[in-house]
């Protein structure tokens, strides 16, 4: 059997397992409830179980790494999850706060174990998929309930100096005055996120189903408003960075019939104009449920392979 590396995402609400194929095949998934680890009293143990488990019921052999996406930024030892606000215990407290992940995965099976950012696995997989590998600057911005971002520069993931860079749902509003569940005031997550998009349909649609909310009312201002603050932020990176491809992902524009068009045009008429006057490209992430998964493996295997 040819190596694979063992793929995890590890989610709010579920943790994705599969073995992943030199070229990006996810072989076995297997889904349960992340809630199994948040609550298990020694939740890395817990994880080693699984992992152990999926291997014997897969007959997995051959395994090169393990690499696992999580709902928080990771430092930039690609170890050390700073703090998952969407995984807590029983009595609510984050499972892992400033919490080395990878050590004890790493002695229980004797090979090299990586953390990394959900988001930033989702743009692996979102580069790989669509060969964009070449490209110099690529910028992803994925809105669900709330927002994430990652950026890629030559091949390379963008750090900061601890591994807390690209917070962007929680990038100043000017003028804001909502009150954020981080408990700032006027964050991008409360006027262009799933969470803003409810907080409307509560207000004006209580009647339309989420998922047909731009189907059914698309043409009136409230989500016209909301079009216009989710294209804010896009627009905002688009400027800092100047990129050959923007990615716009996450559950909001993947819902039917997204404005893409209005959407578009509102970005690129608040994008600086000297990179509108080059332009870059869009593109749209696909709904698949494996993209985590393959997407940690793509990141685990430019670890390994990776020219210093
Ligand atoms: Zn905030």
């Amino acid at each position: 059997m040819e190596s694979v590396i063992i793929g995890i995402d590890l989610g709010g609400t579920n943790l994705r397992i599969g073995a992943v194929t030199p070229d990006n095949e996810m072989l076995t998934p297997s889904v349960i409830g992340s809630s199994v680890v948040a609550e298990a009293p020694r939740p890395i143990e817990k994880i080693c179980e699984i992992i152990e488990e999926y291997k014997k019921e897969n007959k997995i052999e051959n395994v090169e790494a393990i690499s696992i996406g999580v709902p928080s930024s990771v430092e930039n030892d690609k170890e050390t999850v700073i703090c998952t606000t969407n995984i807590c215990d029983e009595n609510g407290k984050a499972v892992f706060t400033h919490t080395n992940l990878a050590k004890d995965i790493r002695e229980h099976f004797q090979i090299p174990v990586y953390i990394n950012n959900d988001v930033n696995n989702i743009l692996m997989y979102d580069i790989v998929s669509n060969h964009l590998e070449n490209q110099k600057v690529i910028v992803g911005i994925y809105i669900g309930t709330g927002v994430g971002a990652s950026v890629v520069i030559d091949g390379r993931p963008l750090e900061g100096k601890n591994g807390a860079e690209l917070d962007l749902g929680h990038i100043p509003y000017f003028g804001g005055d909502e009150v954020c569940s981080c408990g700032k005031k006027g964050c991008c997550e409360c006027y262009a996120s799933g969470w803003r998009l409810q907080q409307i349909r509560k207000k004006y649609y209580p009647d339309t189903p989420i998922q047909e909310m731009f189907t059914r009312h698309r043409e009136e201002r409230p989500l016209k408003e909301f079009i216009k603050a989710c294209a804010h932020v896009y627009a905002v990176m688009a400027t800092i960075f100047n990129p050959d491809t923007v990615i716009v992902g996450g559950g909001v524009p993947e819902m039917a019939d997204f404005p893409k068009e209005e959407f578009e045009n509102e970005v690129n008429r608040n994008t600086g104009k000297d990179v509108m006057s080059y332009g870059f490209d869009y593109l749209y992430s696909q709904e698949f449920v494996g993209k985590g998964v393959i997407g940690a493996a793509v990141f685990a295997r430019m670890r390994l392979y990776r020219k210093k």
